[in-house]
């Protein structure tokens, strides 16, 4: 029973070859938990938090998709990647930034390198790094906000300096 159950499981897997990060693209001062991203997305008519993972700002992982299932995060690439999101990307202006605190960058770091031994190989970027609906899928992004989207070089995630130990301030 339990062969079947994996093979299953297995038969049912999407193919992950792609990490995709984001910013929430609110304000660093600003408070935007995952209950509000999640009712902001089905109020988009997505039914559920377009994102696999979002990162709070006190570093807090949370899964909001079941990985098996394809977000709905970054249009014409949903079907084969992961979306992960980061509550921030604004400054206290409103202006798009690089916002993530220690405990961010340790937690992007931490749940980039586990994806991706679950799935080798897989290209780790930004949304901005993605042209819109190559594929032409049709699927809809949860924001429009894509120009700068997630206002860092996420190509740089395992390679940039590890960040302090937030902890030890
Ligand atoms: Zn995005």
């Amino acid at each position: 029973m339990r062969v079947k159950f994996i093979n299953i499981y297995i038969e049912n897997m999407r193919k992950i070859n792609l990490i995709v990060i984001h910013c929430s693209a609110t304000r660093c001062d600003r408070c935007y938990t995952e209950h509000d991203l999640t009712t902001d997305h089905i109020r988009r008519g997505f039914g559920e938090a377009g994102y696999h993972y979002y990162i709070r700002r006190n570093g807090d992982i949370k899964t909001l998709r079941p990985v098996e299932k394809a977000g709905a995060h970054v249009r014409g690439y949903n079907a084969n990647s992961i979306g992960v999101c980061y509550e921030g990307g604004l400054d206290e202006h409103g202006k798009p930034a690089d916002t993530r605190t220690p405990f961010q960058k340790h937690s992007l770091r931490v749940l980039v390198k586990l994806l991706l031994r679950d799935y080798p190989g897989s290209r780790v970027c930004g949304h901005r790094d993605l042209s819109p609906d190559r594929n032409h899928d049709g699927e809809i992004e949860p924001e429009e906000w894509v120009k700068q989207c997630p206002c860092f070089d996420a190509a740089e995630i395992l390679s940039e300096a590890v960040p302090e130990m937030p902890g030890y301030r």
